[in-house]
């Protein structure tokens, strides 16, 4: 099934007529549209895009499932996309009301007074989440590149090399290729990988410091999302034992990934590994979310997640544990749920790593 026809059967479910895509993340899912402005008209037998003048031409040339139409100064976006939605002969038309801001709404509600506007359930978080084979190979493409870039890395930290200029060399790395980054990259060494969202600082990285990289590519508008700490010199015990039960809980935690688990039950696993040795408490953020458009794309893997794994889902797995004044450590891959289980996208080693120890 095209993701048209996927949506449609969605909205026959639902009873819904005509539906008003309005997420940028969404519309780009639907129509492979990469601007920044763009909503699309679905109906049982029509779609339209529509786009402003600065993204005219770009649609004809993105949007190849459906015709697109552009609006330019002085017409109003709204009053454009009431004259389409009556041609279509729209008479009640479905809006993302979990996207569409208040203002938003009551302005839509103001110039299309002769449709009857309804709030929308969330078509897309589910269907966003499987991806079909022609997204796989972009997501494998990208994670490729991630693992090119970490073996990249390894000869680029050094100690007495700052944090910034580590994470120069990591975007200029895959920026040189012609390549986007899924996410502005993160790399925080000794005291500062006890942030797991750190950013990079002027910090210098000293003997036995944990770097932590999180990182990703965006290849033909898919993101990869990798994580790896490694060791300046060499590791102490202390820092080893650490480093050692957050693999193993990624580790328990890839093996319980496969059709059927529950995303809650498998963030649970990883957190009684850690609990072995008193580190769960150290394991702030989810074990997890989906990816794909998006580096945070629908699917959460955390505590209170209702998503159950299947085949087709991509997913990544990130346990960390941050003890302040001490040091992180995150290990993260990509993989999908396979049939029977699952499979791993990322490929970078993830034994401890001691650079020039
Ligand atoms: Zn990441
Ligand atoms: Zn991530």
């Amino acid at each position: 099934m095209s993701k048209l026809e996927q949506i449609r059967s969605a909205m026959a479910e639902k009873g819904l007529p005509a539906l008003l895509v309005s997420d940028l993340t969404n519309v780009g899912w639907l129509t492979g549209f990469t601007g920044t402005a763009g909503r699309v008209l679905v109906t049982p037998n029509e779609a339209l895009f529509i786009t402003d003048s600065r993204y005219g031409i770009q649609a004809r040339s993105e949007v190849l499932d459906m015709p697109s139409a552009s609006f330019a100064s002085p017409t109003d976006g709204d009053e454009f996309l009431r004259e389409k939605a009556l041609e279509l002969g729209v008479g009640e038309l479905g809006f993302e009301s979990g996207i569409v801001t208040y203002a938003g709404y009551e302005k839509l509600k103001d110039k299309m007074a002769d449709i009857e506007l309804v709030p929308a359930p969330d078509f897309f978080g589910k269907l966003r989440m499987v991806k079909s084979a022609e997204e796989l190979a972009k997501i494998e493409e990208a994670c490729a590149v991630a693992d090119t870039t970490f073996t990249y890395m390894l000869n680029r930290i050094q100690v007495g090399r700052s944090e910034w200029d580590i994470n120069m060399d990591l975007e200029f790395f895959i920026r040189r290729q012609g390549l986007g980054l899924a996410f502005p990259p993160i790399v925080v060494s000794g005291v500062n990988s006890a942030r797991p969202h750190g950013k990079a600082t002027q910090k210098i990285v000293e003997d036995g410091d944990f770097i932590t990289m999180d990182f990703g590519a965006e290849v033909n508008n898919y993101c990869s999302d990798l994580t790896r700490t490694v060791v300046a010199g060499k590791a102490s015990e202390r820092s080893r034992e650490v480093y050692d039960q957050v693999l193993k809980a990624q580790l328990a935690a890839i093996e319980a990934m496969r059709p059927g688990a529950a995303a809650r039950d498998v963030d649970a696993l990883s957190r009684t590994v850690l609990g072995k040795k008193e580190l769960d408490k150290f394991f702030g953020h989810g074990l997890g979310h989906g990816l794909g458009r998006v580096v945070h794309d629908t699917g959460r893997m955390n505590s209170t997640s209702e998503d159950v794994l299947a085949p087709g889902q991509v997913w990544t797995v990130e346990p960390g544990v941050y003890i302040e004044g001490f040091g992180g450590v995150r290990i993260e891959d990509d993989l999908v749920i396979t049939e029977d289980g699952n499979r791993v996208l990322t490929k970078s080693p993830k034994e401890l790593i001691e650079l020039g120890a």
